[in-house]
């Protein structure tokens, strides 16, 4: 296996089959285990509690609002990707029953993975090959507001940025649909003519095939743009704010979010460029909180 290998097989991990709907947890599972080999972990990685809990709790702050999350699913199914392996997995095989093995399963038999010997040598003492993987698995996954969030939370420090071409076309035209302002706020600073910190946001994520049209489009200021990303606050199909119940804040959140909550938001004038329903319902199943 080149790297070039390890890079094609991570990418073409079973995960964009699944349609539109958000299925984070194999690139999450991949991340995790690729920081913590940056952090000098060894090659398996043991099914214990501390482990399924800092998945989880991964799983929990990017991953789109589930009642239940389930670390042990593509700790288990990454075998099926050509780079995985799974060991003492003799007892969870020869049960009766043919779901995957339980949380509970998994801690009782001791059960290990992680990448196998091929890769694990390409990536041992290959800081950038590693660092290189985590950056492509996350660009892939989600918009690039939050891809530094998720690394600095993994203690991964990426050196190369935009990895992903943004689409000046897009941006161009999102902006001037909304007249140069943020669609929550109405932020609309300029330099001379030039907007700054203002951004064309996509409602439905590139990485879930939204278009790179006006309708898929919001303008919003920086704060406004990644807290949409997060799902800090969605869009009704009513065009209005709606804040998640997980904010909390000074002064200053008072002014910027709980302020508009409720509120209309300032919408494009021409009828083809409004936002899209079936985007903003996406947004809201799949990345509001
Ligand atoms: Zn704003």
């Amino acid at each position: 296996m080149t790297p070039i290998e390890l890079k094609e097989a991570v990418l073409s991990v079973k995960r964009w089959s699944r349609s539109d709907q958000r299925a984070p947890n194999k690139p999450i599972m991949m991340v995790y285990v690729l920081s913590r080999y940056l952090q000098g972990h060894e090659q398996f990685f043991l099914y214990e509690e501390v482990f399924h809990k800092e998945v989880q709790d991964l799983l929990k702050r990017f991953g789109p609002q589930r009642s239940v999350y389930h670390p042990e699913y593509p700790f288990w199914r990454l075998k099926n990707d050509g780079f995985w392996i799974v060991n003492n997995d003799e007892e969870c095989k020869s049960r009766k029953s043919n779901t995957d093995p339980s949380k509970a399963e998994l801690i009782k038999h001791n059960v290990t993975a992680g990448f196998n010997d091929q890769a694990y040598s390409l990536l041992k003492g290959n800081d950038q090959l590693t660092l290189e993987l985590i950056e492509l698995i996350l660009s892939e996954s989600f918009p690039e507001s939050i891809v530094p969030d998720i690394a600095f939370q993994l203690g991964a420090e990426l050196a190369t940025r935009n990895v992903q071409k943004r689409d000046p076309k897009f941006r161009k035209e999102v902006l001037r649909a909304y007249n140069y302002q943020c669609a929550v706020c109405g932020y609309d600073l300029r330099m001379d003519d030039v907007s700054v910190g203002l951004e064309a946001a996509h409602i439905k994520w590139k990485q879930f095939h939204g278009p790179c049209d006006v309708s898929n489009g919001l303008t919003l200021c920086a704060v406004h743009h990644k807290a949409f990303d997060k799902g800090a606050f969605s869009i009704t199909k009513d065009f209005k704010v709606k804040l998640s119940d997980s904010l909390n804040g000074g002064d200053q959140a008072q002014h910027l979010f709980f302020d508009f909550d409720g509120q209309l938001i300032r919408l494009p004038k021409k009828d083809n460029w409004m936002p899209n329903v079936g985007h903003l319902n996406w947004h809201q199943k799949e990345v509001f909180k």
